[in-house]
């Protein structure tokens, strides 16, 4: 039998309960070009195997040909590639949430029971879209995140963050002081002030990342500042009275 290599496969547009057809582009040991076709079950390895674009490291968990779980992903995809979703502070929860069930759907492990690679290659990617969805949904960390994807600087690691300038300074000890201040029976007032002025300064950092003109350096005055206010809304939450 002749010799053939595959080169490229497309997913027939038709087929019947599990089988597949995939069009293959092969080339002889002549170097003629031949049109094959492979009839597969959806989810056997061999038609994993002969996918090329299955071993094309990208963010994304399914081959794009033939829609099969992939077996590797770069390594440097971000959350926000993960997810699918644009590389941007301005995202809402909504946003994020329609991404995350969409791949949770697909990578149900009702779906990928075909074999023990399977099974754990969805679980393995089912946990990035648990913490992709965690660290984008929470404001200092997806803020955390864009940072070290836009300037490779994870600037709320290094360190403790900084408290140079002296009108954060003051704002951080004035508040620290009336949440040590206040009485329990005032305490869902302050909490509910404190939310108030952390969604302030969450939509001042998102016109921030918006404008391409804002400074790294001013970004990081504002995500340490939310940081303060996001720990302090916590802080508070803990002395509010339990219903
Ligand atoms: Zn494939």
């Amino acid at each position: 039998m002749m010799k053939m290599t595959t080169m490229r496969c497309l997913l027939q547009p038709f087929h019947r309960s599990l089988s597949r057809t995939l069009l293959c582009l092969t080339l002889d040991a002549a170097g003629r070009r031949h049109i094959t076709t492979f009839t597969t079950t959806a989810t056997k390895d061999s038609e994993e195997t002969s996918c090329l674009d299955c071993s094309t490291a990208t963010c994304s968990f399914f081959c794009p040909t033939c829609n099969n779980i992939k077996k590797t992903i770069s390594k440097n995809c971000s959350h926000f590639d993960i997810l699918g979703l644009p590389t941007k502070y301005d995202l809402s929860n909504e946003d994020i949430d329609i991404a995350y069930k969409k791949l949770q759907k697909r990578l149900h492990p009702d779906l990928h029971h075909q074999s023990p690679d399977t099974s754990s290659l969805a679980a393995s990617y089912s946990t990035k879209v648990n913490m992709a969805c965690d660290v984008l949904t929470d404001p200092v960390l997806r803020g955390q995140h864009l940072m070290l994807v836009n300037y490779g600087v994870d600037p709320l690691k290094e360190g403790t963050p900084s408290l140079e300038d002296p009108e954060l300074l003051m704002f951080v000890m004035e508040a620290r002081q009336e949440i040590e201040d206040v009485e329990t029976e005032n305490a869902e007032t302050l909490h509910q002030h404190h939310r108030k002025m952390m969604n302030e300064v969450v939509k001042d950092l998102t016109l921030q990342f918006n404008n391409g003109k804002s400074s790294m350096d001013d970004q990081l005055k504002t995500l340490i500042k939310l940081q303060y206010v996001s720990k302090m809304v916590d802080e508070i939450q803990h002395r509010t009275p339990v219903m």
